[in-house]
């Protein structure tokens, strides 16, 4: 069984990241996506609401799992038993930092493997950061994010 792990902060997830998450559920068994903890970044939601809303708008899937983790993302592929690291490349200015943490991650563990799929062309723009920036000053985020959130979005960006 291949099982595949796409880490992010995923806050709040986005089309772009929707769309990786449903193509990765047609090549890979099993998608676990993980939402890794970043103890330097204040996030818009809690690591849990962000697994929670990941939940809601992946639940039509039944080989998508969501979890957090708070740790190294080699650990976590082992407890997994996981050898593939999904990611999503936006445009070149993706590319480096990918480029160095597939190889640290490589390094760390020799087994893991980092598969990349290009964004969807419709996505190539699309960012969690860019998509709160937009909401905050009232801009319209339909079609940036799934539905099911929107409300989710707005209300706690007003609520700051
Ligand atoms: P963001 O940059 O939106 O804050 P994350 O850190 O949560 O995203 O990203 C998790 C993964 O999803 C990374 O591999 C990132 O390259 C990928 N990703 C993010 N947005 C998109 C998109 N619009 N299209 C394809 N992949 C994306």
């Amino acid at each position: 069984m291949k099982i595949a792990v796409y880490p992010g902060s995923f806050d709040p997830i986005t089309n772009g990241h929707l769309d990786i998450i449903a193509r990765g559920a047609k090549v890979f068994d099993e998608v676990i996506v993980v939402v890794l903890v970043n103890v330097d970044k204040k996030g818009l939601f809690k690591v849990e609401e962000r697994v929670e809303l990941i939940k809601r708008v992946t639940k039509e899937f039944s080989n998508v799992r969501v979890e957090f983790f708070n740790g190294l993302l080699v650990d976590f592929m082992r407890q997994k038993k996981a050898t593939v690291i999904l990611k999503g490349l936006r445009a070149v200015s993706d590319f480096e930092y990918e480029f160095q943490m597939a190889l640290m991650n490589n390094k760390l563990d020799p087994e893991v493997e980092t598969v990349f799929m290009m964004t969807n062309a419709q996505y190539s723009y699309l960012s969690s950061s860019a998509v709160k920036q937009v909401a905050k000053f009232g801009g319209c985020i339909r079609e940036l994010v799934p539905d099911e959130i929107i409300v989710d979005i707005i209300s706690r960006i007003k609520g700051e």
